[in-house]
């Protein structure tokens, strides 16, 4: 334990993912020993990006504005919804190039023990959207893991009623992996050989 704010500093970095109590403490003297500019500039974006960055009200992805880039540019195909886990698979997605249409961000995936369940995600809003004529194809890009399979089963099964094409990337990437961590070529496949869902 060390004195006052010092600990108090280890303890709010040790609250971020995937930094360990070590990590912590190793983050916490770099920033005690370093350049009290640099420090000064993560501090001011850190408040500039929780200040600035909203959610999408249409799509849910990460935007400054009230709905996102996305959602608002005209060129985008408004036939097609490619459904994904996290807004960090939307930049997975579009650095593919291979898809055009838009996106809608679930935050999440259903994972039991985690206590997360259908109602957590943001599959009433999707319902919602796919009441748009425009819409007809739906890709399930979750993660090729446990939770993304599920994820993706349980929303075959809602949508499927609806009279959409409802499609899933096809294999080849990694199992057990995030979407994002698949290389562009590899992604960008899965994308074009897209099958139906079952
Ligand atoms: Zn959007």
């Amino acid at each position: 334990m060390y004195e006052g704010v010092v600990q108090d500093l280890i303890d709010e970095l040790g609250r971020l993912p995937g930094v360990g109590p070590k990590s912590a403490q190793r983050i916490a003297f770099h920033l005690l020993q370093a350049d009290p500019a640099d420090v000064h500039r993560l501090a001011a974006i850190l408040n500039e990006v929780k200040a600035k960055v909203k959610f999408c009200s249409v799509c849910f992805n990460v935007s400054e504005e009230e709905t996102c880039r996305i959602c608002r540019d005209p060129r985008r195909e408004p036939s097609v919804l490619c459904v994904v886990e996290e807004y960090k698979d939307v930049v997975a997605i579009e650095r593919t190039r291979e898809f055009r249409g838009r996106y809608h961000v679930l935050g999440g995936a259903i994972s039991p023990i985690d206590g997360i369940g259908p109602d957590q995600l943001r599959i009433r809003e999707l319902v919602q959207r796919l009441n748009d004529p425009a819409i007809t194809e739906v890709i399930l890009a979750t993660d090729p893991n446990l939770e993304g399979e599920a994820t993706a089963t349980y929303l075959t099964r809602q949508l499927g009623p609806l009279g959409l094409k409802v499609t899933r990337l096809a294999s080849g990437l990694p199992v057990g992996g995030d979407l994002e961590y698949a290389d562009e070529v590899t992604l960008g496949r899965a994308f074009a050989g897209r099958r139906a869902a079952e």
